[in-house]
């Protein structure tokens, strides 16, 4: 049995995040990351399709405490970079035990303890070994999908089709789709960064939506920082100016999107008009029915996705599906969309903290039957945070601020007596 202060699980942005704040605020506390997979990342290192991105920039996706110096939205591969620093510079990796499945979680009031049951598998992912671990206090980073399979909905015909499907959150590396005619089905960000990175090599891609989604297109620069780079601002200087003026101007835009929807709309759409040009008419494939900001906004750096519908690679089709065929995809307008390839963007397999077993003196936890405290505690639920980042801004944002709170709330939960 091994013994903890603190117990982060998982070690993707916010675990690591989680493993910095203990060891910059709490430097006498102990504690481990327990991860699953074999290696530091969580959704950067699992995602591995084509042209692989952050959505939002890194100079708030990124940590308040480490400079972000890149162009704002950044690969999978320099965000990993990135985090990999953070594991360096701090000497982390001596706190995070990889492999490690975390399946129950029970607490004691008698103990005032977590009790961990934790499946260790080696590598070749074979062999299995069962540990203890107690802690005063766990920090639950565990992200919200399983990394393990995508959601894809139920399509009559599924079984007919005869060419490949492919959901983005379990990318072959030998998927082959050099002049193949590739759909993909949904419009998201995953959607919006596929299809530009697979059109050069693909015949053709089509992506086939049910309902439009907002897309902001802008460069893929942020013009502040590079003024004060041209002079000679310090980094961490720039890091929180910049930071700040995203935070400010993002609450703006939501305010904006909410009391003025229609003048949000003209801006967003004038941005896709310049690439697409003014006769190029917007309303069936890039008009959603609600207001922007009511479900994400998809953001398109310089515009690629436009760029390649423009230039013909690429196509939008909205419709919506009657089934499946051997060939490819009936719609219920009676088009049968023909496919090598149909990639299934259809979001994540949604689960609650990590798929683990919460009991509390033996009795199960059901996580519906509480409520939240400022989005990071449970109501009944003692010793425990939980990360869960923002809606409308950036996930590490509230990562960082979960940081500062757990720290300063561990100071009295780890030193109080048992009840
Ligand atoms: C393609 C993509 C792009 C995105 N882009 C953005 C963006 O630009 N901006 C933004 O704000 N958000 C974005 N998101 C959302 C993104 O997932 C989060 O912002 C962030 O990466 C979540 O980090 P995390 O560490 O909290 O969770 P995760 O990255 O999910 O990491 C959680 C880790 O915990 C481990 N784990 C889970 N359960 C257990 C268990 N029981 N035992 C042991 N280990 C466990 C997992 O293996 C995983 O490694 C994006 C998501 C995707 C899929």
């Amino acid at each position: 049995m091994t013994h903890v202060d603190v117990l982060v699980v998982g070690a993707g942005i916010s675990g690591i995040g989680a493993a910095y704040h203990l060891r910059d605020q709490r430097p006498d506390t102990s504690f481990m990351v327990l991860e699953n997979q074999s290696d530091f990342g969580g959704t950067w290192r699992t995602h591995t399709y084509p042209g692989i991105r952050s959505d939002s920039d890194l100079y708030t996706f990124g940590y308040r405490f480490k400079p972000w110096v890149g162009d704002p939205i950044a690969t999978a591969e320099q965000i990993l970079t990135y985090v990999g620093e953070v594991i360096d510079d701090n000497d982390l990796d001596r706190f995070i035990r990889y492999n490690h499945q975390i399946v129950t979680a029970s607490w004691s009031r008698d103990t005032a303890l977590w009790t961990l049951e934790v499946v260790e598998t080696d590598a070749g992912g074979v062999g299995e070994t069962t540990h203890v671990f107690t802690a005063k206090f766990l920090w639950m980073c565990q992200g919200y999908f399983r990394h393990s399979e995508g959601y894809t909905p139920e399509w009559d015909g599924f079984d007919d089709y005869e060419g490949t499907v492919v959901h983005p959150q379990l990318w072959p590396d030998d998927l082959d789709y050099s002049g193949k005619r590739v759909v993909v089905i949904g419009s998201g960000a995953t959607a919006a960064t596929l299809i530009p990175a697979m059109v050069d090599t693909a015949e053709h891609v089509t992506m086939l939506q049910r309902s439009p989604t907002y897309f902001r297109v802008a460069k893929n620069a942020n013009e502040l920082a590079d003024t004060l780079r041209d002079l000679d601002i310090d980094e961490a200087w720039i890091h929180e100016i910049v930071r700040r003026e995203i935070v400010k101007n993002g609450a703006l835009f939501a305010q904006i999107s909410a009391e003025q929807p229609e003048f949000v709309k003209e801006e967003l759409f004038a941005a896709i008009s310049e690439i697409m040009g003014d006769d190029y008419d917007l309303s069936p494939h890039f008009t959603p029915s609600y207001r922007p900001w009511r479900q994400r906004i998809a953001f398109v750096p310089d515009g690629d996705l436009f760029h390649a519908i423009k230039g013909g690679k690429a196509s939008v089709v909205t419709d919506n599906i009657e089934r499946f065929t051997p060939r490819g995809i009936l719609l219920e307008s009676g088009t049968e969309l023909e496919a090598d390839i149909i990639i299934t963007a259809t979001g994540f397999d949604l689960n609650v903290l990590g798929d683990i077993r919460f009991t509390i003196d033996g009795e199960p936890l059901n996580f519906h039957d509480t409520i939240t405290y400022r989005g990071s505690m449970f109501t009944g639920i003692p010793n425990m945070v939980w990360v869960f980042g923002y809606f409308r801004a950036s996930w590490t944002l509230k990562a960082d601020l979960i940081g500062d709170f757990a720290a300063c709330s561990t100071t009295w939960m780890i030193c109080a007596p048992p009840s």
